[in-house]
């Protein structure tokens, strides 16, 4: 199959063309993060313009760079939450509008099972399978007991792991996203604050980042009031290592739960160095659990990981019509529910 891909929920206007959702003919992402960056973040009605100036330019990149024409689609394939409803509207208004004219099949699609189908684009991926998924608006365990099959073992109670690495690297003085060099500058500095680790030690699967993010920023203002310099590398340091200690620990501790044959790291935040090098360490307790890197350049948002979750849901005929409406809030409950 050929599917032509549309991933509009936040800052980034993407089209992909993707064959039989593993090879990516073209993958054009436009980023507006440019625009949003003297705004501390992402500002909705300024994404929403950003799509619709972007999105035209996009398909027609998509359909030139993968030499395909729309005679040549087999299905189209789009992002309709979570995410900003203006933003998810452009997308789902211009797939909408290409299914309908060159009558093709319309695939909806979840964000975040485009986050871990992005796995898809290097193997297959092999079930039961466990999704760690680290993004700046989520940071969720999702069992897969097979194709299709979503459930979210646990998850933040507040905030995300990338939204804390941005609110942190605000305090720091770094430009929105400041994941990447909050990054590499922990690389540079040691643990030596040694932040709280939230819920490490608790039963359940699921996170707390702001605790953290409190403690990290009242470390910085309490050395500023009494003009103390702090090494911010070490800050980066500390609180990466806190970070990871607790996506790390959490995940062990499911796949001790829920033996599966794929671990799958996904979402913005699975960028993270210190997080990969971590995990790829951690895995060998579990010589039967394969773990799965989505590629650097597939973290982030993206149209191609849209059309490998497409392609798997054209095989289950998931398809919907010109009534399909963005779902800001979509959870991932209806996958589930769809095949048994
Ligand atoms: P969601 O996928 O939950 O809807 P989103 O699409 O806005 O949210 P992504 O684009 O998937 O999020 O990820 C962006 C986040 O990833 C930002 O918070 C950014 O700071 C973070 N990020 C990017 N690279 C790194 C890195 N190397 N280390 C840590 N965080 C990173
Ligand atoms: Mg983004
Ligand atoms: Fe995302």
């Amino acid at each position: 199959n050929l599917i032509l891909s549309f991933e509009t929920s936040c800052d980034e206007t993407s089209v992909a063309v993707i064959e039989n959702g593993d090879k990516i003919l073209s993958n054009i992402v436009a980023t507006q993060i440019k625009s949003h960056q003297r705004f501390g973040g992402v500002v909705p009605e300024v994404a929403s313009r950003h799509h619709i100036e972007q999105i035209t330019g996009c398909i027609n990149d998509a359909l030139r760079k993968a030499d395909v024409d729309y005679a040549d689609l087999d299905a189209v394939a789009v992002t309709y939450g979570p995410g900003l409803v203006g933003a998810l509207l452009i997308g789902v208004t211009a797939a909408k509008a290409v299914a309908w004219a060159h009558h093709l099949p319309l695939i909806p699609v979840n964000h975040l099972a485009g986050h871990i189908y992005g796995a898809r684009l290097v193997a297959p991926i092999e079930f039961p399978a466990m999704a760690l998924v680290v993004s700046g608006g989520h940071t969720e365990l999702v069992y897969m007991p097979k194709e299709n099959q979503f459930e979210i073992i646990g998850e933040t109670r507040d905030d995300a792991a990338g939204e804390a690495y941005d609110k942190i690297g605000r305090v720091l003085g770094i430009n929105y996203p400041a994941g990447k060099q909050v990054d590499s500058m922990a690389h540079k500095g040691t643990d030596t604050f040694h932040f709280p680790r939230a819920m490490d030690n608790d039963e359940t699967f699921d996170f707390s980042f702001s605790g953290l993010k409190s403690a990290f920023i009242n470390t910085v203002h309490h050395a500023d009031q009494i003009h103390e310099t702090l090494d911010k590398n070490d800050l980066a340091a500390s609180f990466q290592q806190a970070v990871i200690d607790v996506l790390a620990d959490k995940t062990v501790r499911a796949l001790k739960t829920y033996p599966v044959k794929q671990l799958i790291l996904a979402g913005g935040v699975a960028a993270n160095r210190g997080l990969r090098d971590r995990l790829e360490s951690e895995i060998n307790a579990f010589p039967n659990t394969k773990l799965a890197l989505v590629p650097l350049s597939l973290c982030g948002d993206n149209a191609a990981m849209i059309g490998a979750a497409g392609e798997m849901l054209y095989r289950y005929q998931t398809f919907t019509d010109a009534t399909l409406n963005a779902d800001p809030g979509l959870e991932f409950a209806w996958l589930g529910e769809a095949e048994s």
